[in-house]
Order: C-alpha cells, then sequence, then structure tokens
C-alpha cells in the first residue's frame, strides 16, 4: 500500500536519526556545553508554572519577538518571523518559493536541511561545490545563478560543516546576481566576527535567519528570519498558526534577558575553541580548519578509527569521512567544557 501511494523520493530517504545520547559526552550537535545556573533555573520555574497550558499559545509570539529585538538589536524596521527552531523556517521558505520549476541554490558542502528540504518541498537543488580551503566559488556561484536564476540561495555564514565564514563580498555579489531571495544563515553568528543583520534592509532580497539552539536554548527548539517586512508577511502565510508552543514563549524571553550570561558563555566557548583547535593541531597528522563557530572541522589521518576510539571511550563527535570529497577524513568536534574538551584530548593523544 504505501509504495503505491508515497513519493518515491520520500521511499528512497531514510529518517534522520539522532543519536542517543545518555552517559556520553555529546561533542556531536553543537550545543552549549554550559548547564544554567539554579537562580535562573529557578525564573524559569516561575515562568513555567504560570503558563495556560490549557489554551492555545499566543499566535504571533509576541513576547518572543519582543526578546528577540532587544537581546539582539533587530533593526526597527525590519520584520520578524519565528520558527520551531531555524529547520522549521528553512521548510516554510521552500514550501513558499518552490514554485514549478523553482531552483534552491546552495554551496557544496553546507548544511544538509537546504537540499533536504528542496527535495520535501518539490525543488531543484543545485549545490556549487566550495573551493579547496572552503571558501566560495564566486565564479561557480554566479554562473549556477545565471543558469539557474535561483528562487531560493541559502549561505550559510558561517558555514556548516565546514566552519569557516565566507567573504563578506562574495555574499553581496551573490545578493546583487540572485533574481530570488538569498538567506544568509547565521546559526552560529554568536561565535563569529561578522553579521549581516545590520544590513539586512540594504537588500531587498536577504533575509537573515538565526536561531537560539547554539547559545544554551537547542531543547526550545527556537529559530527566528529577519528580513523586510513584506517577505515576512508572506512567509507568515506558510507558518502554521500555533508553531511555536507556549512553554518555548514563556522561558525564551527569560533567557534571552540573561545578557551577561548568554555572552559569558559564548566567550568562554570562543576562548575553549582555540585551546581545543591548538591541542588537536599539535596531534601528529591532523589539520585543523579556521573555524568562526562553536565547533572545529579537524582532518585526522584516519577519520572512521578515530571515530570509533572516540565512542569507545563514550564521546561522541560527527564523522565526515563519505559525506563530501572535500570532507575525506573529517571530524567535526562541537566545543564543550574545559572537562569535556580534555576528556577528548586524553583519548586522542593515546592514539598510536
Ligand atoms: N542552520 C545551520 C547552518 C545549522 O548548522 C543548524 C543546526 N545544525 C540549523 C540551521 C538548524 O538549527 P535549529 O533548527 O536548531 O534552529
Amino acid at each position: 500500500m504505501a509504495a503505491a501511494v508515497l513519493r518515491p523520493e520520500i521511499r528512497a530517504l531514510t529518517a534522520y536519526a539522532v543519536a542517543k545520547a545518555e552517559g556520553v559526552i555529546k561533542l556531536d550537535a553543537m550545543e552549549n556545553p554550559y548547564p544554567l545556573p539554579a537562580a535562573v533555573r529557578d525564573e524559569i520555574a516561575a515562568a513555567v508554572a504560570n503558563v495556560a497550558i490549557n489554551r492555545y499559545p499566543d499566535g504571533g509570539g509576541d513576547a518572543v519577538k519582543t526578546a528577540l529585538r532587544q537581546a539582539y538589536g533587530i533593526p526597527p524596521g525590519a520584520g520578524v518571523l519565528l520558527g520551531n527552531g531555524s529547520d522549521e523556517i528553512i521548510q516554510m521558505l521552500a514550501c513558499a518559493l518552490a514554485r514549478p520549476g523553482a531552483a534552491m541554490l546552495a554551496p557544496d558542502p553546507s548544511f544538509v536541511m537546504y537540499r533536504m528540504n528542496a527535495l520535501y518541498a518539490g525543488m531543484r537543488f543545485c549545490g556549487v561545490p566550495l573551493a579547496g580551503d572552503f571558501a566560495l566559488d564566486l565564479p561557480a556561484m554566479l554562473a549556477a545563478i545565471a543558469r539557474e536564476r535561483p528562487a531560493l540561495t541559502f549561505l550559510a555564514y558561517p558555514n556548516n560543516p565546514t566552519g569557516n565564514l565566507f567573504a563578506a563580498a562574495d555574499v553581496e555579489a551573490i545578493l546583487r546576481a540572485a533574481p530570488g531571495l538569498v538567506v544568509v544563515d547565521e546559526a552560529y553568528h554568536a561565535f563569529a566576527d561578522a553579521s549581516f543583520l545590520p544590513r539586512v534592509l540594504d537588500f531587498p532580497n536577504l533575509l537573515v535567519l538565526r536561531t537560539v539552539s547554539k547559545v544554551g536554548m537547542a531543547g526550545l527548539r527556537l529559530g527566528y528570519a529577519i528580513a523586510a517586512p513584506a517577505w515576512i508577511d508572506e512567509l507568515n502565510k506558510v507558518r502554521q498558526p500555533y508553531n511555536l508552543n507556549a512553554l518555548t514563549q514563556a522561558v525564551a524571553p527569560v533567557l534571552l534577558g540573561q545578557r551577561a550570561l548568554l555572552a559569558g558563555q559564548a566567550a568562554a566557548i570562543r576562548a575553549e575553541r582555540a585551546r581545543l583547535g591548538a591541542a588537536l593541531a599539535a596531534l601528529p597528522g591532523v589539520t585543523v580548519h579556521p573555524t568562526q563557530t562553536n565547533f572545529v572541522l579537524a582532518r585526522v589521518p584516519d577519520a572512521p578509527a578515530w571515530f570509533a576510539a572516540l565512542a569507545g571511550a563514550r564521546i561522541l563527535v560527527k564523522s565526515l569521512h563519505g559525506a563530501h570529497p572535500l570532507l575525506e577524513h573529517c571530524l567535526r568536534i562541537t566545543v564543550g567544557t574545559p572537562d569535556e574538551n580534555n576528556a577528548l584530548l586524553a583519548v586522542l593523544e593515546k592514539l598510536p
């Protein structure tokens, strides 16, 4: 029965498997490793206790939008769209822009959910290989834009899984050349030295996509998009009416108000990133790529063996070996707490 009615491209997929994490040091998913102070937990508990669970949540998510605007200095003239994680916003974008024959463009390798959502929405996906140093291949991107006329282009800034920040001038050239919407996905903005958010209204086809997942709130599932109000109005038409649950709406403003806490954790992660990167680079045969994220991409002598040794020590990282020719023998390691990073280094330093 299923075979007769399901779309063949969906039948051909395997569902995304999230590794079980009990009892492991989890360095695979770019989460913030720091727990919240007790006083903040109490504040969250009080906020949650007051939620009317029997009622649908605020469909507009107004308290969350206000908190985001205050926390991140979103330009006042720009519109904000909320999603159940930025994953959901990627899905909304594809849904809204998938006119028959429309193309989605992204560099390759980049965040895998761009390609997946093109498939779900029935868009043609065009991946443009990155240069060998993971920079944008601008001539190839511009040629693909001229050829495909993409309705939707994704640029992860900084890029996942490579960790680097593309040249701003290249992003600007793509914004000027692209006939459709260009999404600058700033999931890792808290760990990067540059952002397009202050300039979001300078380009009529720019949408800045962000998430709170990497700054300590992955469990809340909250992503946000910022663009000219006309874009946000259209995208709101494909948003499910109550996509942001009441608990998330109660908790997010509490945490977004903790400016010093969030900034302190991001600074600690940046400092640990430098220490972890240097220690990995000191291992024989290891190359560490420049990163402006909360993870380090390391090319190691034997990624499957290193992954297995870490798994044996109950340390979970992401192996990208086999995912793309540019990522051969690469491991993506999320920056953990100093203790977690030391545990990882202790295993790797003992490898033959
Ligand atoms: N964009 C990029 C570039 C990412 O790396 C991720 C998470 N891996 C996301 C978006 C999705 O984040 P979330 O759905 O948790 O907001």
